[in-house]
Parts: structure tokens; sequence; C-alpha cells
């Protein structure tokens, strides 16, 4: 309303419109428009907004209730407070002219004073009415907008849910089912067997894979063998496991065993033409159990992994010598930076295993850490690993090194074993290290291939008060209902998709839909495998705590680390 009231004065009585105007005049309304014909203003009110009517209840041609009346059927007309000028005594009157639509009355012959005080009160009413108006509409437009907000969240969630969803049940990779989806296909099947006395089976492919491939060409190579092995047995599934294996399923197996030869023979003709070895194991089981894992690692067992050719297990038995004989003596411990992204400074660290064998020289720990879990040797260099490391970190400390935490892995072999809380909660006491400073990593896949025994062991782990870390999210298959079940404070977002987002959107999409699900969960973030400024530049943009990578620091010694921490990050 603007801050002169716009008045219509409706009265067939030029006195009265006179006096009136007169009046109002006086107390300083200027923009007062008078009628005497109520059809000349039924034109006024069409034309032009009006902020109070004093409207004559007795007129000629038409009355005050009519043209109340015909204003309240006119929704274009916009309301204003209506005040009507009357003689008359009639309460029915009065009655009528409230309900449609009048405010108040002014009662001839009329007293200036009240007049006035009527028409303040009137005006001073309408503003507030307007302004209550105008709040509402923002509250509803800002309702509107918030709402429409959550929508597109929501929106995005659960594109982010079902892109997880898609990782979760194929390998991104291949395109091949999920070990997931495999087992449970396979689990279908075994008790489809026992149904109809049929009987499934698992082919383990493994391959001689000592060639070194470049990171490219061993995807390539995955997919062509992925290509060759899909679909080698009707109606069944193949799986990837791994760098170098694969699975195949097979069902309503005939107890002769005839369809396995069958199969196994297409397997040989199909690889017949690669130049890198392999070797198969096959598992059958006709209705006796239903535990498909079981049936794979029977599979697995029964695959000759180069014991057949006669080729001593050199890796292995140099492994059990070093661990055993040597007590771990030819193992070192390396530690890798992560830098806070808003302190730009490195506050936390990963410590990696790192076997200078005599004999092999320097061994990835991707290459013996396997061994070692299938001998089941694995717990011991966890033991070493710990002890170790907790040595180390309690002389940093002495020295006053002082880290947010640092990161240890475990094997998902160390999740089965109810020993290792009490042992790491024992080297925490012996060192005096708080065990807030120690975070425990644990790969998303190990743990959804143990999701009760590792929701309990992690859960003694929270107690002791360490920091639980997912490694390599997204690899794996949990889908967000599992996050929520497992007590973990960090997320690691694996290297795979860093190295894919700067070309590829649905990398780069699904990272920040990684961020925004640790965000909504309330976990911190680590993006390891940085090793680009450029990466680094896309990451920064988003809600990432720390970051890990070549482009920060490769895994250092433990003295040239102290030396990077104390630096300021490179940024
Ligand atoms: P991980 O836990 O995912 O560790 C990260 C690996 O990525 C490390 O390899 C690290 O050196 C490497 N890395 C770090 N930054 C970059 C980068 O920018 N680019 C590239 N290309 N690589 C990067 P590493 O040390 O060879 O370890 C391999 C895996 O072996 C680890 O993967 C972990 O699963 C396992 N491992 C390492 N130490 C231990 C240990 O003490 N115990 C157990 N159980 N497993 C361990
Ligand atoms: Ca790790
Ligand atoms: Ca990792």
């Amino acid at each position: 309303m603007s801050a002169d009231p716009r008045i219509l004065l409706v009265d067939d009585d030029p006195v009265i419109l006179l006096f009136i105007r007169k009046i109002l005049s006086k107390e300083g309304y200027s923009d007062i428009t008078a009628c005497e014909d109520p059809l000349q203003a039924v034109e006024l009110l069409r034309q032009k907004r009006f902020d109070l009517l004093l409207l004559d209840l007795k007129m000629p041609g038409m009355s005050g209730l009519e043209l109340l009346s015909w204003i309240g059927r006119h929704s274009e007309i916009e309301k204003m407070p209506v005040m009507m000028l009357t003689a008359d005594e009639d309460v029915a009157v009065r009655h009528q002219a409230l309900s449609g639509g009048a405010w108040d009355f002014l009662s001839k012959p009329f007293d200036s004073a009240e007049v006035i005080a009527r028409v303040n009160n009137m005006v001073q009413l309408h503003r507030l009415h307007q302004g209550l108006q105008q709040a509402n509409d923002d509250l509803e437009e800002k309702v509107r907008e918030r709402t429409a907000q959550l929508q597109r969240e929501v929106e995005e969630r659960s594109r982010i849910e079902r892109q997880l969803e898609h990782l979760s049940t194929s390998d991104p990779l291949t395109g091949l089912p999920s070990e997931m989806i495999f087992l449970d296909r396979l689990q279908q099947s075994m008790l489809h067997g026992q149904r109809t006395r049929t009987g499934s089976g698992v082919i383990w492919v493994q391959f001689d894979l000592h060639v070194k491939f470049s990171d490219q060409k061993r995807k390539e190579w995955l997919r062509e063998m992925a290509r060759l092995l899909a679909g080698v047995s009707r109606g069944g599934s193949v799986s990837r496991r791994g760098n170098r294996s694969f699975v195949i399923l097979m069902s309503d197996l005939s107890p002769n065993n005839e369809e396995v030869e069958i199969i196994l023979s297409r397997v040989r003709q199909r690889l017949s033409q690669q130049e890198i070895k392999f070797e198969l194991g096959v598992a059958t089981v006709y209705g006796e159990s239903t535990d498909g894992a079981l049936l794979v690692q029977q599979s697995y067992d029964n695959c000759g992994h180069g014991h057949s050719d006669g080729k001593p297990d050199s890796l292995k038995v140099l492994l059990h010598r070093a661990i055993f004989d040597h007590g771990c003596s030819e193992f070192d411990l390396v530690w890798q930076p992560q830098v806070q992204l808003d302190k730009e400074r490195v506050t936390a660290a990963e410590v990696l295993l790192r076997w200078n064998s005599p004999q092999l020289g320097k061994v990835s720990p991707g290459q013996f850490v396997e061994v070692a879990e299938r001998e089941g040797w694995i717990s011991e260099i966890s033991r070493w690993v710990i002890r170790q490391a907790i040595e180390q970190i309690s002389q940093w400390r002495a020295q006053g090194v002082g880290l947010d935490h640092y990161s240890i892995n475990l094997s998902s072999q160390d999740l089965t074993n109810p020993e290792v809380v009490g042992y790491i909660g024992q080297q925490l006491e012996q060192y005096g290290v708080p065990a807030e400073q120690v975070c425990i990593e644990i790969t998303e896949t190990e743990l959804m291939e143990r999701i009760e025994q590792g929701r309990k062991i992690l859960e003694q782990l929270k107690r002791l008060g360490v920091k639980i870390a997912l490694d390599d999210f997204g690899t794996g298959y949990s889908s967000l209902s599992y996050l929520r079940y497992f007590p973990i404070d960090i997320l690691k977002i694996d290297r795979s998709f860093v190295i894919d987002m700067e070309e590829d959107q649905t990398s780069h999409a699904l990272v920040k839909g990684m961020i925004s699900i640790a965000q909504m969960l309330d976990l911190e973030v680590v993006v390891e495998g940085v090793e680009h400024a450029s990466q680094r530049d896309l990451l920064s943009g988003l809600s990432v705590d720390w970051i890990q990578g070549y482009f920060y620091a490769a895994p250092l010694a433990a003295d040239e680390f102290v030396q990077f921490s104390s630096e300021p990050a490179r940024l």
C-alpha cells in the first residue's frame, strides 16, 4: 500500500461527499476519489485499486449492499476494507452488510472526530493485514523453494543409490555379475538342485599371470577374458575374482558329470589361443549342501595353483621362511602421508607393509598378502605390523610428532580372529598410545564377505576407541544400508574412481555421490591415489577431508616421513 492510502467515497448526497472529503483532507489524506453514482463507482473499482471504500447504504439505482455483493462476486477486484455510511439503525440491515463484507459503520450525522478515528483505524488495520499477507506469501514461496530443493536432493540421493546398486550387482570393469550376485545365483541353483535332484558346480579359472601388465593393459585383458568366458555354460554365470581369476557357475547337472566335462573342454577350447597359461579347478555338489561360498572355495582348492607343473612355489616357501624362521625381520613399514585439505598439512598417515626378500628383491604386499591369507599366515604378519606401527607411533609421540591418527591395514582374516582386538589393546597400553590415534582399515570387499563377524570385531575395536576406515570404497558391493550397519568413521574412496574422474563424468558423479553419502552418514572422507594437481583441484571443491597419493608423497621410510610431515604441504 502506498504511503497515502487511496480512498473511494460513494454517496448520492454531494453534501456528505464534500463534508467527508474536507475532514479527511485536513487529516492529511490526499488521494480521495468521491463519486455520487454507484454505477460510476463500479467503473472506478474496475479500473483502480483502492485501500478503503466508504460506501453509502442507500442510493438510487444500486444500493450499498448491492455494490458490496457485486464486489464479492468479482474476484478480480482486490479486496479492501469497506466502511458503510448509514443513518439506518436497522440491525438486520447492518448484519446483512457485515456478512456481505463490510468491516465497519459510520453513522449519520457524522462526528468529524469519529470519522477520522475510524478511518485511521481502518487504514492501519489494512496495512497490518497487507503486511501479514506479504509475509505469508514470502513464507509460502520459501516453503515452495525448499520443497523443490529437498525434492532435488532426494532425487540425487536415489540416483546415487541406484548407481551404487549397479556397482554392487555388476562388476564395473567387465560388466559381469558381481561376486555377490554370482553367489546368490549359485545358492539358488543349489536349492533348486535339492528339489530337482540335480547338481551344481563351480569352475575356478586361474591365469598364471607373471607378466607385468600396465593398469590399462590389465583392464583390457580382463575384459577380453570376461568376453571369452561369458556364456560358456548354458544359462550359467561367470564372475571375476580378483585380477587373475574367474568363476563359472554350472547348474542342473546330471549325476554322471557329463556336462561338466563338456563345459570344461569348452573353456579349454576358448582359452587355447591365449598366451597366458591357466589352470582349472572344479567342485560339484548334488543336493548335500547349499553353502555356495564353500563350493567356490573347493573349486579354488582344486585348482593347481602352479603346483601341478612341478615348479617350486618359491614365493610361498620364502614367505614362510621370512615369517616363521626370520621372525618378520625382512619386513619393513613405510608411511604414506595424508594431507588434510583445510589445514593444508599432513595430519594423518597410512602405514604400508614392505618385504625386502634377499632372494626375490622387493615384493609388493599386493603379491604376498594374498599368499599369506591363503596359507593362514596373515595373523602373524598382522601382529608384527600392529606392534611395529604402535611402537613407531609412540616414539614419534615422544619426539613431539603430533598427527591426528595413523591407519593400519587389517586383512579379512583378522576379522575372524577374536584375539586381534585384545592384541591391539594390549599394544596400545604397553606403548602408551591413545586408541584414537590409531585407525584400522578394512576393505569394503573383505567386510562384505564377513558381515556378521566383521561387525562384531569392528564394534569391539570401536569400544577400544580406535577409529575405523572402510578401504577401497566403491569397489565392493556394500549398499547404503550396510554402511549404517558398521561403526565406520572414515570412508576411503578408491583410487580407480580418481583415475577416471577427469575424463569420465560418471566417475566424477560417483565420487561426488560417495562424498555426499559420507556427509549424510557423518563420515570423514579420504581420497586415495591422487597423482596429479588436476585431480587434487577437482577434489578440493568437494568436501574431502584428506587426500593421499603420489601427488603429495609416495609411502616414505619413517625418517623421511617425519621430515615431510613437518613441512607445509604443497598445494
Ligand atoms: P591399499 O590399502 O589400498 O593401499 C594403497 C596402495 O596404493 C599402496 O600400495 C600404496 O603404495 C598405493 N598408492 C598410494 N598412492 C598411490 C598413487 O597415487 N598412485 C598409485 N598408483 N598407487 C598409490 P601397496 O603399499 O603396494 O599396498 C597394496 C595393498 O596391500 C594395500 O592396498 C593393502 O591392501 C595391502 N597392504 C599393504 N600393507 C598391508 C599390511 O600391513 N597389512 C595388510 N593386511 N595388508 C596390507
Ligand atoms: Ca589401506
Ligand atoms: Ca585402499
